[in-house]
């Protein structure tokens, strides 16, 4: 298929690999253009604007910082809604439900299709193929790109037939890692204060949840190795505020988001806005005094 691919970051860089690698022909756009000529060796096609990754493509795919970047990528000048011509739009980055049913309204009045498409996992499951996506819109769209799915990811979820489902999705699976990260936060704050290691609870978690996330997690919380950071803090507090709005848009109290949003506050007052999320879990041990 013939790809448009724009945002070429921790997570942008390995899917457009994977895209090359399964045969696909990709033009690559990059606010900082060396990181899309970093492609150009493996077979890519530096675009030199969102319009010109557009030219010829049969879907566009983005996968960028936040909101912002997906308005002015999208919207703004050379940007991919004038210059999609019938094409498909499917954005994989975490945006918020409000901007994902935008994105669908504003391509719909010029008859291109729009599918959402989030993914789990960071960028060592990028590289390798790993990722979880997490697909949303007309059943036709979704079968369609099916195959691009397939060359980035292990697994695709269709969330429902309305994009913003599967940001929904999304910013809901965030949340609950977030609370993940509290809970080792304030578990190992608690027991490093018993005297007790928290490499030997982690052994026993590991046991009782048995899943990657919790192991990967707790290693870096236990090791507090949180630089260079895999998906960085203020994504995650963007992350937290998102699905905050979306809670809201549905009248869902998510109390515990609340919580957590604003112990991802107090990491950003405290410098860690650039170290990896997981981070976070030092507010809780701040909080115990260590
Ligand atoms: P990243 O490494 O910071 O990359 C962000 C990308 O967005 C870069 O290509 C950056 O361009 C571009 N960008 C930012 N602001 C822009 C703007 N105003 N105009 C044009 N381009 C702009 O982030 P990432 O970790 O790859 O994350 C990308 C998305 O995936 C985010 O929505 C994140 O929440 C989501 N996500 C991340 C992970 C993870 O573990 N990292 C996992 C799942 C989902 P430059 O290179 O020029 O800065």
């Amino acid at each position: 298929m013939r790809i448009g691919f724009i945002g070429l970051g921790k997570m942008g860089s390995a899917m457009a690999r994977n895209l090359l690698r399964a045969g696909h022909r990709v033009a690559v756009y990059n606010r900082s253009r060396e990181k899309a000529e970093a492609l150009a060796g493996e077979g890519a096609r530096v675009s030199d604007s969102p319009a010109d990754a557009c030219r010829e493509s049969q879907v566009v795919m983005t996968m960028l910082a936040d909101d912002r970047a997906v308005e002015q990528v999208v919207f703004g000048e050379d940007g991919v809604a004038s210059a999609l011509r019938g094409a498909v739009h499917v954005s994989c980055s975490t945006i918020g439900t409000a901007l994902a049913r935008r994105l669908t309204a504003e391509h719909a009045l010029h008859e291109q299709g729009y599918l959402s498409a989030p993914v789990f996992g960071r960028p060592e499951a990028a590289e390798s193929r790993k990722l979880i996506v997490v697909a949303a819109g007309p059943g036709e769209l979704v079968d369609f790109c099916r195959p691009l799915f397939d060359a980035i990811g292990r697994q695709t979820s269709v969330a429902g037939s309305e994009p913003w489902q599967a940001n929904a999705v999304k910013l809901c699976g965030n949340f609950m890692l977030a609370s993940m990260i509290e809970a080792f936060g304030e578990a190992f704050a608690t027991l490093r204060k018993a005297g007790v290691d928290p490499h030997v609870f982690l052994e026993i978690v590991n046991s009782l949840f048995a899943s990657p996330v919790y192991e990967s997690y707790g290693r870096m919380i236990a090791d507090e190795q949180f630089s260079p950071p895999g998906f960085a803090l203020k994504l995650g507090l963007k992350d937290l505020r998102l699905a905050l709005e979306t809670a809201d848009e549905c009248a869902a109290p998510m109390p515990l988001a609340s919580l957590i949003r604003d112990h991802f506050l107090s990491a950003v007052a405290h410098g860690q806005t650039d170290l990896d999320w997981s981070s976070m879990a030092q507010v809780l041990a701040r909080n115990a005094g260590l």
